[in-house]
Order: C-alpha cells, then structure tokens, then sequence
C-alpha cells in the first residue's frame, strides 16, 4: 500500500513538471510592464496613472454612457487565411463581450458558488463593451467600408500607429508557453493586446487548432483587464502584493487548472480564482468583480477617450446607441379588424423605414384596421440600425352580462338562464361547450347544476360566463330530542328529527344506509351524524348532527366499572411503580382500604384518585400477598 501510495505522488508530480511547461497558462504582461518601466519617462507616467485610478471613484453602478471600444485585428505570418482570420475575431469579440457584460453561459457556475464560497464578494457587469470595427478604416490596408478590420501580414510588433484609436489584437505565434501580454494600461495609440493564435478565439480553423484548456478565448479577456489597467490578484506576489483592487481578497500566486466549486485559502480569505484575472484554464475563467469592472470602467474614462471617440465613425453599433422606438398597440374589438400599431422612432437618423409582418410604411410607423394576431415590427433608420419587436395585438372580450337564473325546484327541471350581450354586432350562444348554437341567450328546462354560457360573433370575439343553478325546496328537518353519550364504554347517545316543509310521507336515511320512517336513532357512538330525508315528491334534505360525551347526568342504561390490577412492582424501574384503581365514569363515596395477611390495614384513601406506592409509616412493605376492600356509588 505504502509502495502505491508512493509511486502514485511520483506520478502528479511528473505530471506538474510537464505541465508547467505546456499546460498552464503564462501571461508575459509582467515581464512586458518591467521591460516598459525601464523606459524613458514610463515610470512616471504609470505611476501619475496608477495614483489616478487609485483615487477615483468606483462606485459606476449604471450604463448611463455606453464604453464602446473598436477592436482591430492583425494576424502575423500564422498563415491563417482571411476568411477563418475574420471568424476567429469575431468569435473573440464575441467572447470578449459576454465576458465583460456579464452574460456568458458559464456565469452560473458563480452564481451558484457565490453565496456560500464568496458571500461579501458580487461580480460585475461592465458598461465596457467592443466592436470589431467595419467602418472608416485607415487608408492602406485595403479594407472597404463595411469590412471588418482584420490584416493578415501587414503589420508587425506590438503596434501599428496606423491603428491609433483602436484595441488592436496583434496574433502571432509567441512560444515559450506564454499565451498573451499586454501593457498594464494601454494608451489607444495603436498598441494593443498580443497573443498566440492556439489561444485567440475559439474556432479552430484553417489550419490553426485552438488549444484545450485555454478554447474559449479568455487569455484575450484577460489581457485585454491588463490593456484597461487590471493587474493580477496577487499582484508583485506573496500575500502583502497588491492589485489595487478593494474587492480582490488577497492571495499569494496564480491558481493552474480548474477548481471547479472549491474554496481555497491561501493567505486570509477564499481567493478569487475564478475571477478572469487568475490563471485558471478558460472553463474556470467566468466573472470579474463589481471593483475590478469599477476600476477598469474609470481607467476608460479617463485614460481612453481617444477609443471611444474613435467608436462614432469605425462602429456601426455606436450609431445605433440612443435609437429606439416607442410603440403603442390598440386591441381588436368585437366589431372585427380594428387594431392599430403605432410606432414612434427616438433618436437615430431619418428617414425611418416601418415593416409590420412584411408591410412597409417610409416617415410614419401608423398601421390600423389590423386583426388579432402575432406581429414584428422591424424599423429601420438612415444609419441600416435596426429595432424589432414581437407584438402581441389580442381581441377585447364582449361585455356580456347575466340577465336572471330560475332555480330548480325539487328536481322539476324548470330552471332557467337569461344572458345578453351588450354589443352591436350579432353574437351566438352555446350551453354545451359549442356542440349547438341559438340565436338568444335564453335557456330553460335546467336542472339544478352549474353551467358555461359561451358566445362568439363572426369576427371571432369570444366569451363565456358560468351561472349555477340550484335546486331548491323548503324541506328542513326539526330536532324532537338529542341525547349525547354517558358512558364512556357503551354508544347510548340517540337523535330524534321530523322532518317539515315537504309532502308526506317522508324516509329518513343515517348515513346513507339505515333506513327508518320515524327519524328516531338509538344506540349512537359520538362522532358526526348524517341524516338524511327524503319527500313524496323527491325533495331532499340533508344535516349532520355530532354527539359528544357527557357523563353530567347519568342514567341507568350506562354500566359502570372500575379497573383494579392485581399485582405492582414498586422496585424504581419506572414500571408498575404504584398501585392505582381506573373507573369507566365519575364516581362518588370512593373509599379504598389495604390489609396485610394478617388483617393488618396499611393503606386507606377517600379520593378516587389515589396511588399506593407499598408503603407504610416510612418504610415499603416487602413483596406479599395483600386484601384490598373498595366501596363506590356511580350515577
Ligand atoms: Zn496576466
């Protein structure tokens, strides 16, 4: 067991070795950041930045100014050809803007980790969102407008002032098992994020294979947190490194592989390995935190408005913010192809183009004279944005109103209802759920029940309403005499009715079995009653009546008896402890009296409650045969 054991650790870690090398993910942004700060004027500049950020505000709750950042992408010497060049953007974009929003799929996993691993900690939902850019380019790529800005071999390094404006996603193969670097807060003038084309996106296509553990294009995601000024958790390393980010709690170095629901401490607090900024594979990459997107959001700000201004002219989604449409939906009414749809456009650029199920109004979004039905409105503006809705346009229902109900009367199948329908078009009636129709809402010969009115009309407007009938008499049964139970041992309880109000003669049922033509019942249990009674002319009446116990007025047809044991067992195990007498009823005059063999009395009570514990003037009496005498009277 032991050797086992033994060979098996030997295994792990032959197996961290290599994966140290291959199967974990490196970030070379630190390297990069040292490398930059050996430049001329950058310490400074980082450091003016680094204490900007520090101080600022982190509390952007809402989206009130969208942050749209056009994104350019230059592949170079991957020998990707362009058209799976252009999927592997987009799918990266896409990617990237699931991420930062907040609405990848893999969200849940956080969701459903949060409360119990990381209670005091919430993700965030950033306002930062990216376009690849189709419009404007720079001259001299050979991109027309409508294109997406993706090159392959037409630029080199690690910018391209060309590219000033834009997040540039450099891809070339790096090696060294570094995945990506960025500089820690880019400054839109061209530079961007750099990674290896097994980590770019997540298509594998034209000849490049995306790389298992790191498929789902989160090395960009977390590159592009170093670009908007996010370092790592652990920042310089050891638990005393900082991130500047208030919500981080801290940890001591970079996580590996995928923890999937643990809660790992390495320094004080459950470290926050899922967070994008860890080095987890991408399946166990899904959240930014509220201070991490906070931070991020005021590093755009005020560091990259060049990037959002740039948005207007290269993004067609920036032409697009503030478009909307308002839309106001009459219903049909019962007269038939009378709806309307209204759409107002807000924002955006004339001329608006307005189609409702295929049908095109230029300038004015008014359809009218519309039935019920299933709609999309599509509006489209001078800028190709488009807005769509699925439009639900439902029928009133009449105003139909209940005129009178008859009642049935002892079963004579004489009951009536009258129904009206306050419309002016012409509506038919059913009582039978649609098997036949009548022209007025007058029904008669019902027998008691409840019923469904429905009514329609020849544009399809519909209701219904439920009436009950009843079927009434004035039968009523009238209690002679009612006696509850005396004993507790023997059923004398007894109910006597006469039945009234209906046409002799008269059957009276108990509980639906017994059968009796006087409506006296004896020899009753307690309990509920039920009695029923039935006229000449098949009226019926029904009422339970409930017995209950009383033993305040005895009578001589209730026995009583008293229950003495013949033997107890005073020994302190808790049973037969003490010797005690059980009567069936109350009982008056009591007198107990105990005599040893020797006719000795060592026990004597009054009280119908007694207990003899085998007692007598302070010591137990040891195990014998003993006479009991009791007297009682009962009733
Ligand atoms: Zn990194």
């Amino acid at each position: 067991m032991f050797r086992k054991v033994n060979r098996l650790l030997f295994v792990v870690f032959s197996i961290l070795i290599v994966g140290n090398a291959w199967g974990q993910r490196t970030c070379g942004t630190d390297s990069v950041h040292a490398l930059m700060m050996g430049l001329p004027g950058y310490d400074r500049a980082y450091t003016d930045r680094l204490d900007a950020a520090n101080a600022a505000a982190s509390d952007r709750l809402e989206c009130d100014v969208p942050l749209l950042i056009p994104v350019a992408v230059h592949f170079q010497s991957t020998g990707i050809p362009i058209d799976c060049a252009i999927e592997m953007a987009v799918s990266q974009v896409q990617t990237l803007n699931e991420d930062f929003a907040a609405t990848n799929g893999d969200l849940a996993e956080w969701v459903e980790s949060q409360p119990t691993i990381w209670p005091s900690i919430d993700n965030g939902e950033s306002c930062i969102s990216f376009c690849l850019a189709t419009l404007d380019h720079p001259d001299g790529f050979g991109l027309d407008e409508g294109d997406y800005a993706v090159t392959l071999d037409q630029t080199t390094g690690d910018s391209d002032a060309s590219w000033s404006g834009y997040l540039n996603f450099f891809v070339r193969t790096l090696g060294g098992g570094t995945l990506g670097y960025s500089p820690l807060g880019g400054n839109g003038s061209g530079d961007g994020v750099t990674c290896d084309p097994q980590y770019f996106g997540s298509v594998s296509c034209g000849g490049n294979t995306i790389s298992g553990a790191f498929d789902m294009g989160r090395t960009i995601t977390h590159e592009v947190g170093h670009y908007l000024f996010l370092e790592h958790p652990w920042g310089g390393g050891g638990c005393a490194g900082d991130d500047f980010v208030a919500d981080t709690p801290a940890t001591d170095g970079p996580q590996f592989g995928c923890p999937s629901g643990q809660n790992i401490v390495n320094c004080t607090a459950p470290i926050l390995w899922p967070s994008y900024m860890d080095y987890c594979d991408d399946a166990c990459l899904f959240m930014f935190s509220e201070g991490q997107v906070a931070r991020m959001e005021t590093y755009v700000t005020d560091n990259l408005q060049n990037l959002l201004n740039s948005s207007t002219t290269a993004c067609e989604e920036a032409l697009c913010i503030g478009f909307d449409v308002a839309v106001n939906v009459v219903g049909e009414s019962c007269n038939g192809n009378d709806g309307s749809v209204v759409a107002s456009s807000e924002g955006g650029l004339a001329p608006y183009e307005y189609v409702l199920n295929g049908a095109l109004q230029v300038g004015n979004g008014s359809f009218s004279n519309l039935p019920s039905n299933t709609y999309t409105l599509e509006v489209l503006d001078g800028n190709s944005c488009v807005f769509s809705q699925t439009i639900t346009l439902v029928q009133d229902e009449p105003d139909l109103e209940l005129v009178s109900v008859v009642n049935e009367h002892c079963s004579d199948g004489a009951g009536q209802i009258a129904v009206q329908v306050n419309e002016s078009s012409t509506f038919d009636f059913s009582i039978n759920a649609g098997d036949s129709w009548q022209d007025t809402g007058s029904f008669v010969g019902l027998s008691g029940g409840t019923y469904t009115i429905d009514v329609q009309n020849v544009f399809g407007c519909q209701g219904s309403v439920e009436v009950e009938v009843l079927n009434t008499s004035e039968l009523d049964l009238v209690v002679e005499s009612k006696e509850n139970v005396r004993c507790t041992w023997f059923d004398n309880g007894s109910i006597d009715v006469r039945a009234v109000g209906g046409d002799e003669p008269y059957v009276y049922v108990y509980n639906g079995a017994e059968t009796s033509s006087s409506g006296d019942f004896t020899l009753l249990p307690v309990g509920d009653h039920l009695i029923r009674v039935e006229d000449a002319v098949g009226c019926v009446y029904e009422e339970v009546f409930a017995l209950v116990n009383d033993f305040s007025n005895l009578g001589n047809d209730c026995p009583c008896s008293i229950y003495v044991p013949n033997a107890f067992t005073p020994d302190g195990d808790l049973q037969n402890e003490v010797w005690e007498v059980k009567a069936s009823c109350p009982v008056s005059g009591f007198h107990v009296q105990v005599y040893d063999r020797w006719g000795v009395l060592v026990f004597e009570s009054m009280d119908a409650a007694f207990f003899w514990h085998g007692g007598v003037n302070g010591y137990y009496l040891d195990a014998e045969l003993f006479l009991y005498r009791i007297t009682y009277q009962w009733g």
